[in-house]
């Protein structure tokens, strides 16, 4: 049996990067799986463990509170009185500088901590089974610095070596021999879990919205899978554009996706219907936004191609993966009957609303507009 990526090389890193958590600046972490480790804001914590402590289970690579200066220390540079105690810097938390008067005001009192240090991504099911039945540690240290107009940054909150970078390359291998006297302070290496190859030092973790179990991808993605292959026209593009192969290959790999999907209980189209991202009669995938639907050239992005108009690597999709109710802390948006393939016009008008949030705000500037005493000429 083929695989995705034999019928399409671009069908099958648009499913790819379904998986992947957006890319962030500072401790985010870039381009990492949606089930990399975690960090989250203070109010967002305190949250999880007033509503649902357990919740904090649910990241199974682990999790990182960023704490800002000013909610940290008091003006004499004591703890806080309203940290919760279970927050631990160092073990569940650090302090993040972003603000240069905060750097200012509360730099001093990190004299004595040390700076955040990726030890393991926590990739192998080794390793994520010894983070969570044991007290070991992937990262260590209290604080990080990204104050970027004042050029203090910490090593973690750097972006991958380049060339002629300021001294990146340098300061990842002092870190690699101070590293010994570092873990020391914390009782030695055997308290973490430490990755042979040291990661890169790019971040720490994900967004916390983006969160989603490695279990949960392989649903999403199979459902998407599935509704791409019924847009019309989509299975004779793909036979049409790989001469390698047949259109029995593509019908036996749509079959054994449509079974998966099947398993896991993720093809009700009545559901579907209802959250807008599939014509029960027409029996294809719809735009969850304008409700129109899909072609298969703009799914894989092979209209300005023909033109001879496309970049090597062109990440302008014009078919998108949408998100009914947008991602949010905790409610764990990315999974099936919440995702639908939409247009990247569509998609950048629902920004970071839910769906019908977006369509609200159109109907109001809609009527703001049919209403305006100074209508110009648009109605
Ligand atoms: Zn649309």
């Amino acid at each position: 049996m083929v695989n995705l990526k034999k019928i399409s090389t671009k069908f099958a890193k648009k499913i790819a990067k379904m998986n992947e958590g957006r890319s962030g600046n500072g401790i985010y972490k870039r381009r990492n799986r949606r089930n990399y480790r975690v960090i989250m804001q203070l109010n967002i914590y305190k949250k999880i463990l007033e509503n649902n402590p357990n919740q904090l289970d649910t990241y199974k690579r682990g999790y990182a509170v960023r704490v800002k200066p000013g909610e940290y220390f008091d003006c004499k540079g004591n703890r806080n009185k309203s940290i919760p105690k279970d927050l631990k810097l160092g073990e569940n938390s650090f302090i993040y500088f972003k603000n240069p008067g905060d750097y200012d005001k509360y730099g001093k009192f990190c004299k004595d901590f040390v700076e955040v240090v990726e030890l393991s991504t926590v990739e192998s099911q080794e390793k994520i089974q010894i983070l969570n039945t044991t007290k070991k540690r992937s990262w260590l240290g209290e604080y990080c610095l990204y104050v970027t107009n004042k050029g203090h940054e910490s090593l973690i909150c750097g972006k991958k070596e380049k060339k002629n970078d300021d001294g990146r390359k340098e300061r990842i291998e002092k870190l690699r021999n101070d590293l010994p006297s570092i873990l020391e302070k914390y009782g030695g290496e055997d308290n973490f879990i430490i990755d042979k190859e040291l990661p890169n030092q790019t971040g720490l973790g994900n967004y916390d919205f983006d969160y989603a179990s490695l279990e949960n991808q392989g649903y999403a993605n199979d459902q998407m899978t599935y509704l791409a292959f019924k847009i019309p026209g989509l299975k004779e593009l793909l036979v049409k554009d790989n001469e390698l192969i047949t259109m029995d290959e593509v019908n036996a790999f749509e079959e054994k996706i449509k079974k998966s999907c099947v398993d896991a209980g993720s093809l009700d189209f009545q559901k579907l219907s209802e959250i807008g991202v599939w014509h029960l009669a027409e029996k294809v995938p719809i735009c969850p936004l304008c409700k129109e639907t899909l072609k298969p050239e703009e799914f894989l992005e092979t209209a300005e191609q023909a033109e001879g108009r496309e970049e090597e690597d062109n990440t302008q999709s014009q078919t998108v993966l949408m998100h009914i109710d947008a991602l949010s802390a905790g409610k764990f948006n990315h999974c099936i009957y919440n995702l639908g393939w939409g247009h990247k016009h569509c998609n950048t008008i629902q920004g970071d609303k839910t769906i019908q949030e977006a369509i609200e705000d159109l109907e109001r500037i809609l009527s703001a507009h049919k209403n305006s005493d100074h209508l110009g000429n648009y109605f």
